[in-house]
């Protein structure tokens, strides 16, 4: 017989890894999109941020060994865990670091890459070396990278979205899928994302432009990839689902102060599709 309060029910566990930022963003957007969609987060800071809503003061990295010794003292203990999300990565050592920890895991555990350069309000979250050249280690263990068409570029030097997306994804040890959102770049009325299998054109997405200033949507979006893909599903169908929770959370975005709104990220608790 089990015991009155004693845990059965287990849920899919999601390993989030990324920088605690305190207006909003990062960890706590991930821990908060896993939580809605019936998952449950499992965080690891790779480092602290300095930040409000109106912009970014300074990042405060974490160390190599207090990052590995955070996971490892997690997963000796929690687990399996069922999909991954890789947020900010604030030094070499942290995405060196993540890669050595990712390679520890399952092989075939789906991992996301948010390769987030810059905080929604500006200033640098990633290092610098990193911008040009993300290490194999990482890119080995990424199932999907989701850069935005200006961290695209940046990263591999493409002229266009359709040209980074190609250059982003391919046979190991490329990611197999590249998902380059336009979020930063919106064209009239409709913000366009391109996803890529295999180094070639997979599908597209449009989603509205919301007029206005959003804190944290990358997150959120990768995380609900993340989760997709722990609740079983394909990556493809994962991007597709976690592109409309991510449109309903800024429908229906909320102002904590500053410039910035947060994307209600438990929106379709109140029943509504926008
Ligand atoms: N990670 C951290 C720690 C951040 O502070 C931010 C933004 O400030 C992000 C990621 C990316 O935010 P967004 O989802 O708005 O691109």
């Amino acid at each position: 017989m089990v015991a009155q309060g004693q845990a059965t029910l287990r849920r899919p566990l999601v390993l989030v890894l990324g920088g605690l930022d305190p207006s909003g963003a990062g960890l706590q957007a991930d821990i908060e999109t896993c939580f809605a969609l019936g998952c449950h987060a499992l965080p690891i800071a790779t480092g602290l941020t300095i930040q409000n809503m109106r912009g970014l003061q300074r990042v405060i990295p974490v160390s190599g060994t207090d990052l590995m010794e955070q996971i490892e003292v997690l997963l000796t203990d929690a687990g399996p865990v069922a999909a991954c999300k890789i947020g900010m990565l604030p030094s070499e050592e942290s995405a060196l670091c993540v890669g050595r920890a990712l390679a520890k895991l399952p092989a075939g555990l789906p991992v996301i890459l948010d390769p987030v350069m810059t905080a929604s309000a500006g200033g640098t979250l990633m290092a610098p070396a990193l911008t040009d050249c993300l290490p194999q280690e990482l890119l080995v263990r990424t199932t999907l990278i989701k850069p935005n068409l200006r961290e695209a570029i940046r990263l591999t030097g493409a002229d266009s979205a359709e040209e980074a997306a190609a250059k982003l994804s391919g046979e190991p040890p490329l990611p197999m899928y590249a998902l380059v959102t336009g979020g930063d770049t919106p064209h009239a009325g409709n913000v366009r994302h391109l996803l890529y299998k295999r180094g070639l054109y997979f599908t597209e997405f449009s989603s509205p432009h919301v007029e206005g200033l959003f804190h944290g949507t990358g997150c959120t979006l990768s995380s609900a990839i993340a989760a997709g893909c722990a609740l079983g599903m394909s990556p493809e169908s994962a991007v597709g689902m976690a592109l409309k929770y991510t449109c309903g959370g800024v429908h229906h975005a909320f102002s904590i102060g500053g410039a910035q709104s947060i994307p209600d990220r438990r929106w379709f608790w109140k029943g509504e599709f926008p």
